[in-house]
């Protein structure tokens, strides 16, 4: 093309038009939000929503598509197709505005208010939120590491996890035995385990009916014990044996190799062995310097973290109070830290936090249990204020409406976090 002076002036009036809304851009506040999940991709497109252009968002998340840790084991137990787990982030950049960059976030400068990212840029902020799910502890369980995750997966994080732990279970020989080793607590979903086994059982009750499920457990008790147990001597009888601390399920080491558990001096052999190691917050809440044991404690007020007030940590990196750590919560504590965070940048009117959190887990086809309570802050927590669980014993019915509320939920939580 010859550039002639009628070409150069139209180029350089586009130019012109484009740099205005730049120069904009630059001047209004500029949140910065780390790990698109639960947490981070609902407070990213409310704030984005919510404050209609006045906040610059950006969303770091290493992952183009995020698959749910949530119904990840109905995928197990054969009632969901993998890629319905699956959700992408282009309608939080096309349709709410939002700069998603796909890097991971690799330090946090507080005093410069910068996140460096692993290719090398640096992105500042006014507001900082971090919710980087979790990381494992290192030697939790001895003979484990993320080496060992392709022989002991943990399916724990979702995706390709999952899908191998369900690769494995199929090719299990018959009469051959799954082994879980529980986490200790505090972990993601406490009902997660659980409703693993009951979806590992229902699968194999119809493809490998001699299969046997041991669960080493470090915990005297575990969320919704009653429901699953009767549920289990409903629909697997015989199936699924756990291990509690009493028997020495705190004292497991695992040799991936060997494919062996060792529970308290005995030698078992499993054919599958799903190893969930003891949690901490994602390691970027370490390297930011706002964690204090594992977790990152924050204001419940806020979400704000209690060691930088530019700082709101959400979801399962928090340590918080009484909300489980669960997708749900997640969901819920960033519309908090969303209104907090508009109103620091922008005036907007923030109200007392309230939070809730159901969790809903399938034990059968069609008998779906679960377990919720509503939160408020204190000074101290999230203080629980009332919750409600299924009862033992209740009809069919009530089971299947039940089940059908979580396919409701996860339809609406998908669609809040990703437009
Ligand atoms: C088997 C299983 C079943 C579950 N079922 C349920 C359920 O039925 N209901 C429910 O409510 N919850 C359920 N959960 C729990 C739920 O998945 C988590 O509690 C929820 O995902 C937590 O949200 P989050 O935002 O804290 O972390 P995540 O949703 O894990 O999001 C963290 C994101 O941060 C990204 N990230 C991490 N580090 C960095 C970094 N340094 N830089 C950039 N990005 C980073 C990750 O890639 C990830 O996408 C289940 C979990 C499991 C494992």
């Amino acid at each position: 093309m010859t550039f002639n002076r009628r070409a150069f002036i139209a180029a350089a009036a586009a130019t012109a038009s484009l740099a205005a809304p730049m120069v904009r851009a630059q001047s209004r506040p500029r949140v910065v939000v780390v790990g698109g999940g639960a947490g981070g991709a609902t407070a990213a497109r409310y704030i984005a929503k919510d404050s209609k252009g006045e906040i610059d968002v950006t969303l770091i998340e290493p992952s183009r598509a995020y698959y749910t840790c949530f119904f990840s084991n109905l995928y197990i137990g054969g009632f969901r197709q993998l890629d319905s787990l699956a959700h992408s982030y282009g309608t939080l950049a096309a349709e709410y505005g939002i700069n998603v960059v796909h890097d991971w976030a690799v330090g946090v400068d507080r005093d410069a208010r910068t996140v460096a990212l692993a290719g090398g840029d640096r992105v500042p902020y006014d507001r900082l939120i971090l919710s980087p799910g979790i990381d494992f502890i290192d030697g939790s369980v001895p003979g484990w590491d993320t080496s060992a995750q392709n022989a002991m997966p943990h399916a724990y994080k979702g995706g390709s996890q999952t899908e191998l732990l369900k690769a494995q279970i199929e090719s299990m020989p018959q009469g051959g035995t799954y082994v879980m080793v529980a986490p200790p607590n505090p972990y993601r979903c406490p009902p997660g385990p659980y409703e693993r086994v009951s979806m590992v059982a229902h699968k194999l009750k119809a493809e490998n009916p001699n299969a046997k499920i041991l669960i080493v457990d470090p915990k005297q008790a575990f969320s919704k014990q009653a429901l699953f147990q009767e549920g289990w001597d409903r629909h697997y009888a015989g199936m699924v044996e756990r291990i509690g601390p009493d028997f020495g399920g705190a004292n497991v080491s695992v040799d991936p190799a060997a494919m062996t558990v060792n529970v308290d001096g005995e030698v078992i052999k499993a054919d599958v062995c799903n190893v969930i190691p003891a949690m901490k917050s994602g390691r970027i809440c370490d390297m930011a310097g706002i964690t204090e044991g594992n977790w990152a404690p924050v204001s419940g007020h806020t979400m704000q973290s209690r060691v930088d007030e530019n700082i709101h940590v959400l979801g399962d990196a928090t340590s918080q109070g009484d909300m489980p750590k669960s997708g749900f919560s997640a969901n819920s504590q960033a519309k908090v830290a969303a209104m907090a965070v508009r109103g620091a940048l922008t005036g907007s009117r923030v109200f007392p936090a309230k939070f809730s959190n159901t969790c809903w887990s399938l034990i059968d086809t069609n008998d779906g249990v679960k377990v919720g309570a509503t939160y408020e802050a204190t000074d101290e927590k999230i203080a629980k204020v009332d919750g409600f669980i299924s009862q033992t014993g209740e009809d069919a019915a009530l089971r299947r409406v039940t089940y059908e509320e979580s396919l409701g939920w996860y339809a609406g939580i998908t669609s809040d976090m990703f437009g």
